[in-house]
């Protein structure tokens, strides 16, 4: 279907022949008559699906219409994290270039000075968090009663969040008689009781999980002992090539902090997003990494949520999500628009039931490489003296011996409060120990001599797909003799 079925104005459908779209996405075909026609809609739809232009398309036309008065938003978009909220503006942006409307974002961490001034003048579309919209309300500095549609997007994380009670405080400072649309990944009991107290005969639309049906994304599982998890990312991040362009997501902000560091210590292009850090600092992290100045990004699932960069050749999971949704999303930042993805996760023995519920979520068994060789293993040592040459200070590599084991924190440092913080904190399963034996691969790393030259890539190229030569090994071809793909008999030590 064309979109010019979808009765959409002229200057949308020369917005989204900007776009480079040819065709309506599913959940865009479904969604936009019903929305332009004032109906309530649910969307059953995550990220990748296109289902934010499914909202932002029809909006634009219907609010092409009216006028604006201070401090009364006549939309309002609720988004559970900053960074899909600013996403959101981009779309407005983009899909909204021929419009004249004006928009305006909530979000914490950006002074309430601009905020202030933009609310005053009058906004078509208000864009916020829940906290921050409800903390402007006290304030007295916007009114609700004005907004004719509402728009409850990524519902299932408002709840993962704690941001139900404040979504249903919102909505009952709203008119009744407003158009409201609201997208969730899944539909847990207290989304839908939230549907059904604040909507109206919606209509529900409900598109096929990215994760389940994108062929695009080919998914590994790859044995890991806990105590060698850094080194096997080392190897499969070298072995992705220096194109790479990779999402590592850890389940800690703690491991993503440390996850991070240590990368750079083996001077990969290394960034670190994750909910305790800035606004400021993220959208930082995220620029370079859109911008290719660094080209791996460690990630906690908060922080990451719904992220949509361009050309993300790899996903790897250093940490098994604990919650299977979050599989479905932290491997939907790869393969995108069309672009081949991978995939990659690493399994200690303790993920083992974490993985049998994603398989079930996603009714989809996935394959699982040969256990990697492990490091080499040095004689027990007293106290190895690192290097003189490795300073930290100065960013030059150090070695981590491949006798000490990398340990995960314990547990955080200091009490969390936030629901995202708490979210991100809850302590995993302990890993196991195994004994380790001696072998490894020998071939050297080259990473070192491309992190000192690297050229800035602005537009990312996906490359070979890590997880293409592999599936249920050892009778797949292209293994190597040991049953292992031959993408993963790759030595990570860089001496
Ligand atoms: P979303 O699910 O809204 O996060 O969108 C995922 C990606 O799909 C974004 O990069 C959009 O720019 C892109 N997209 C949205 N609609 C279409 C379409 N009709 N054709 C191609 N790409 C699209």
């Amino acid at each position: 279907m064309p979109f010019e079925d979808l009765h959409l104005s002229d200057a949308l459908l020369k917005a989204v022949a900007d776009a480079g779209y040819t065709e309506p996405s599913a959940i865009q075909a479904a969604a936009i008559p019903s929305v332009l026609m004032g109906k309530d809609l649910i969307g059953v739809a995550q990220t990748g699906t296109g289902k934010t232009a499914s909202f932002v398309l029809p909006m634009l036309d219907v609010l092409a219409e009216g006028r604006t008065r201070a401090r009364m938003p006549r939309s309002l978009i609720l988004e559970p994290t900053r960074e899909l909220a600013a996403q959101v503006a981009e779309n407005f942006e983009k899909y909204g270039r021929y419009h004249k409307l004006s928009m305006a974002l909530l979000i914490g961490g950006v002074s309430f000075g601009d905020q202030d001034k933009a609310l005053e003048k009058g906004v078509d579309v208000l864009i916020a968090t829940p906290g921050r919209l409800l903390d402007q309300h006290q304030r007295g500095k916007v009114l609700l009663s004005g907004v004719d549609i509402l728009v409850i997007d990524e519902a299932d994380r408002m709840l993962d969040m704690g941001f139900i009670p404040d979504v249903e405080r919102i909505c009952a400072l709203l008119r009744p008689e407003r158009q409201t649309l609201l997208f969730s990944a899944t539909m847990p009991a207290p989304v839908k009781k939230l549907a059904d107290r604040f909507m109206q005969n919606p209509k529900v639309v409900e598109v096929a999980r990215p994760a389940s049906t994108n062929k695009d994304i080919t998914q590994l599982l790859v044995p890991a002992d806990p105590h060698h998890k850094r080194d096997i990312l080392r190897r499969l991040l070298h072995e992705a090539g220096d194109s790479v362009s990779a999402i590592v997501f850890c389940n800690r902000k703690t491991t993503v902090r440390d996850l991070a560091a240590s990368l750079k210590r083996h001077r990969f292009r290394a960034g670190q997003i994750h909910g305790d850090m800035e606004q400021a600092d993220r959208i930082r992290e995220l620029e370079r990494f859109r911008d290719g100045d660094i080209d791996i990004l460690v990630a906690s699932d908060v922080a990451a949520r719904g992220l949509d960069v361009k050309g993300v050749s790899h996903v790897f999971n250093f940490d098994v999500p604990w919650h299977p949704d979050d599989y479905v999303h932290r491997i939907g930042r790869t393969g995108r628009a069309g672009q081949k993805g991978s995939a990659v996760t690493l399994v200690t023995p303790d993920d083992e039931e974490a993985i049998a519920n994603i398989e079930k979520l996603t009714s989809q068994k996935i394959s699982r490489a040969a256990p990697l060789p492990e490091p080499v293993r040095e004689p027990a040592h007293p106290r190895r003296k690192r290097p003189e040459t490795h300073n930290e200070t100065h960013n030059e590599p150090h070695i981590e011996p491949h006798n000490e084991p990398h340990r995960e924190p314990g547990s955080e440092s200091r009490q969390e409060s936030r629901p995202e913080a708490r979210q991100e904190s809850a302590a995993p399963s302990a890993a196991a120990r195994r004994p380790t034996t001696s072998r490894a691969g020998a071939q050297a790393g080259t990473r070192a001599a491309a992190a000192s030259g690297k050229p800035k890539t602005g537009q990312r190229q996906p490359l070979r797909s890590a997880a293409t030569e592999t599936t249920d090994p050892p009778s797949a071809p292209g293994f190597g003799p040991e049953g292992i793909p031959a993408f993963l008999l790759v030595s990570a030590s860089r001496r």
